[in-house]
C-alpha cells in the first residue's frame, strides 16, 4: 500500500518537499497550511535573491544546498517562466580593513564551488555601479533576483500537478502516535499519515516538540524591514562586507523584478513570531520566558549587535547612515517604508544561533528546524536532500 506523507506548512520548503515526494511517486502527499493562501510568511516576504553561496561556510549543508539550489532554481524559473533577472551580486569593501574579509569570501566561495567569482577594482566597480562607493568588490555572476511569490506558486502548482493535495486554512494543533500511524489534528479536521514532514517555518520548533524532537531548540523571530529607494539605479544586488560571525548581512540593496530598488532588510528582535507591524504580548512573553533566549541575550557580543541593529531599524537617520555607507548619494526623501519579513532563527540551549540548516530525521517524522536564509535559494536542492535522507531512515 502506498505511503501517506503529510507536510505541515506550504512555504517554499514544504512545497518543494511536496513536489519532490510527489514527482518521485513514492506515496500520497498532503500539505496542510494554516493560512488561506500561499506566501503570507517568509517565502512571500523575502528579498527574492537567488544567492550564489559566497558567504556560506564551505562544507556546511547550507553552502552545498545554496550552490546546487541556485542552479536548480534558476533553471526552474526559466522553465516555468517565473520572473527573474540574472543581474549578479556584488560585495563591496569600503575601506582597507574590509579587504581581508573580501578575500576570505572569495576563498570560501571557491571552496564551495561557486563559479565565475572575481575581485574587481575600484575602476571596474565604478563602471559597473555608478552610485556605489567602494575600493574593491567581489562580483558573483550567479546571483539573481526572482519573484519569490510566483516561484512559490509555481513550485506548489507543480507539486499538485504531480499529485500532491493542498488543504488551506487548516492549522495543525496536535499529533498523536498510534501504532505505526500518526493522527494529525487541525482546528478543522483529522488526518492520518505514515510520515509527517514538519516545515512549519516560524513554528517548526513547536511542531517538533509535539513529537519530542528538538527539545533543546527554540525559534527566536528576527524581523527584517525594507525601505524602497527612489531615484537610485543599481545594476546588481549590492552588499556590504558582512560580519561572518552572524547570519545577517547588514543593510544592502536589492532589485525587484518589477524595477524597484530596496534597501534592507534590518535584523531586529521581533515582538511575536508573526508581529510584522505590531507588538504581540503573548509571543513576546513566550520568547522572553525561554531559557534559550536568555542565554542568547546574556552574551555581550549579541547585545552589542542587537543594540546597533535596533538603532538601524527604529531610527530613519541611522538606517540612512547605514545605506549611505555603500550608496552615499541617497537622501532621506528617497526612502519610503516597504514591507517586512520575519526570520525563523533557531537558537540552542546555550543561546547560540544555529547557523547551518538543521533537519532532524525520525522513523515516522522529519523536522526542518532551521530553514534560514538563503532557504529560498536552497529549497529545490534541499528538498532532494531531505527526501533522500528521509527514505534512509
Ligand atoms: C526578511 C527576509 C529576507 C530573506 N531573503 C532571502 C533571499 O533573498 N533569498 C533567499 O534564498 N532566502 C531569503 N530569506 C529566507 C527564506 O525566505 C526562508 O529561508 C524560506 O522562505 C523558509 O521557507 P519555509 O517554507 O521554511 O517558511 P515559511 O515561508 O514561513 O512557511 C512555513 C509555513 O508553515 C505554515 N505553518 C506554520 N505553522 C503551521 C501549523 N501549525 N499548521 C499548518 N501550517 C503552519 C505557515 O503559515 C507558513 O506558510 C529571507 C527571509 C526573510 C525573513
Amino acid at each position: 500500500m502506498s505511503k501517506r506523507y503529510l507536510i505541515v506548512g506550504a512555504g517554499i520548503i514544504g512545497s518543494s518537499i511536496a513536489r519532490e515526494i510527489a514527482s518521485r511517486r513514492i506515496g500520497e502527499v498532503i500539505v496542510l497550511e494554516k493560512e488561506k493562501e500561499l506566501g503570507l510568511h517568509a517565502s512571500g516576504r523575502n528579498s527574492g535573491v537567488l544567492h550564489s553561496g559566497i558567504n556560506q561556510k564551505p562544507g556546511s549543508l547550507k553552502a552545498r544546498m545554496c550552490v546546487e539550489g541556485n542552479y536548480l532554481a534558476r533553471n526552474f524559473c526559466k522553465e516555468y517562466e517565473v520572473p527573474m533577472e540574472e543581474c549578479g551580486t556584488i560585495v563591496v569593501a569600503r575601506e582597507q580593513s574590509e579587504l581581508p574579509t573580501l578575500d576570505k569570501l572569495l576563498v570560501m566561495g571557491m571552496e564551495s564551488g561557486v563559479e565565475g567569482l572575481k575581485i574587481i577594482d575600484k575602476q571596474e566597480l565604478a563602471e559597473r555601479e555608478l552610485n556605489v562607493h567602494g575600493i574593491k568588490a567581489l562580483f558573483s555572476p550567479n546571483g539573481a533576483v526572482v519573484d519569490s511569490l510566483d516561484f512559490l506558486k509555481k513550485v506548489s502548482k507543480d507539486a499538485v500537478r504531480n499529485g500532491a493535495e493542498y488543504f488551506f486554512d487548516e492549522k495543525v494543533t496536535s499529533a498523536i502516535n498510534k501504532k505505526d500511524k500518526i493522527i494529525i489534528e487541525t482546528d478543522k479536521s483529522e488526518h492520518i499519515a505514515d510520515h509527517i514532514v514538519n516545515c512549519a517555518g516560524l513554528y517548526a520548533d513547536e511542531i517538533a516538540h509535539k513529537f519530542g524532537v528538538g527539545l533543546n531548540y527554540s525559534i527566536i523571530p528576527f524581523k527584517g524591514s525594507y525601505r524602497e529607494v527612489k531615484n537610485l539605479r543599481i545594476n546588481s544586488m549590492v552588499y556590504q562586507v558582512p560580519d561572518l560571525r552572524y547570519p545577517f548581512l547588514g543593510v544592502h540593496f536589492t532589485k525587484t523584478v518589477d524595477g524597484k530598488v530596496l534597501a534592507g532588510p534590518t535584523a531586529q528582535l521581533a515582538f511575536g513570531r508573526e508581529a510584522y507591524n505590531n507588538f504581540n504580548l503573548k509571543g513576546t512573553i513566550e520568547m522572553v520566558c525561554s531559557r534559550n533566549f536568555w542565554n542568547m541575550a546574556s552574551n555581550r557580543e549579541f547585545l552589542k549587535l542587537a543594540y546597533s541593529n535596533g538603532k538601524t531599524a527604529f531610527f530613519d537617520s541611522v538606517f540612512l547612515e547605514e545605506a549611505r555607507k555603500i550608496c552615499p548619494l541617497i537622501n532621506e526623501r528617497d526612502l519610503s517604508p516597504y514591507r517586512s519579513g520575519i526570520r525563523a532563527q533557531l537558537v540552542d540551549k546555550n543561546g547560540i544561533m544555529v547557523d547551518d540548516m538543521l533537519v532532524e530525521f525520525r522513523e515516522n517524522s522529519t523536522h526542518v528546524l532551521n530553514a534560514v536564509s538563503p532557504g529560498m535559494t536552497c529549497s529545490l536542492a534541499f528538498a532532494k536532500y531531505v527526501v533522500d535522507n528521509m527514505d534512509k531512515n
